[in-house]
């Protein structure tokens, strides 16, 4: 019975906004580093808002094939006065972290609605983000490691 719920439907949406949203913070955040010529920082922050727009994707796919309804909602403007790398960092951090209660939370709904059909693509979002906490988990690592902005980006360059 591979057809989405309404109450479903509206918590994908919902989600598929949240993707958008990330990869807007992360596209402001790109910008920021891009200003300061931190080339490397821009590059992966850059690359991080394609796979949250490809996150986005995934759920508007799932709605389609499961005859649901697609609704694109206003998405937040980015922060973009950020004092520091490392408030850049902490705070991508707490927004995988973030983004991993609200998969939590959207399995939960499925397992409720008992559209286990949904469920396989949590699981792939699940793994992803234990993927995402540690990617930038790391870099805070990194950053309070190196001290010097241009040698924190010398060592930041993504191989994926
Ligand atoms: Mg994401």
């Amino acid at each position: 019975m591979a057809q989405i719920g309404e109450k479903l439907n509206k918590e994908f949406n919902d989600q598929v906004r949240e993707e958008l949203e990330s990869a807007y913070i992360y596209l402001a955040m790109s910008a920021w580093f891009a200003e300061r010529t931190l080339d490397n920082l821009a590059a992966w922050f850059s690359k991080q808002a394609d796979e949250e727009f490809q996150h986005a994707m995934k759920f508007v796919n799932y709605i389609i094939e499961t005859g649901g309804s697609v609704k694109y909602e206003t998405l937040k403007e980015p922060k973009r006065d950020y004092e520091n790398i490392l408030e850049i960092v902490e705070t991508a951090y707490k927004h995988e972290k973030y983004i991993t209660k609200r998969i939590y939370h959207l399995y939960e709904v499925a397992q409720d609605e008992k559209e286990l059909s949904a469920i396989p693509l949590l699981l792939w979002f699940l793994e992803e983000q234990v993927e995402e906490e540690d990617q930038t988990a790391a870099l805070i690592d990194k950053y309070k490691g190196y001290r010097n902005d241009f040698n924190f980006d010398h060592h930041v360059k993504r191989t994926d």
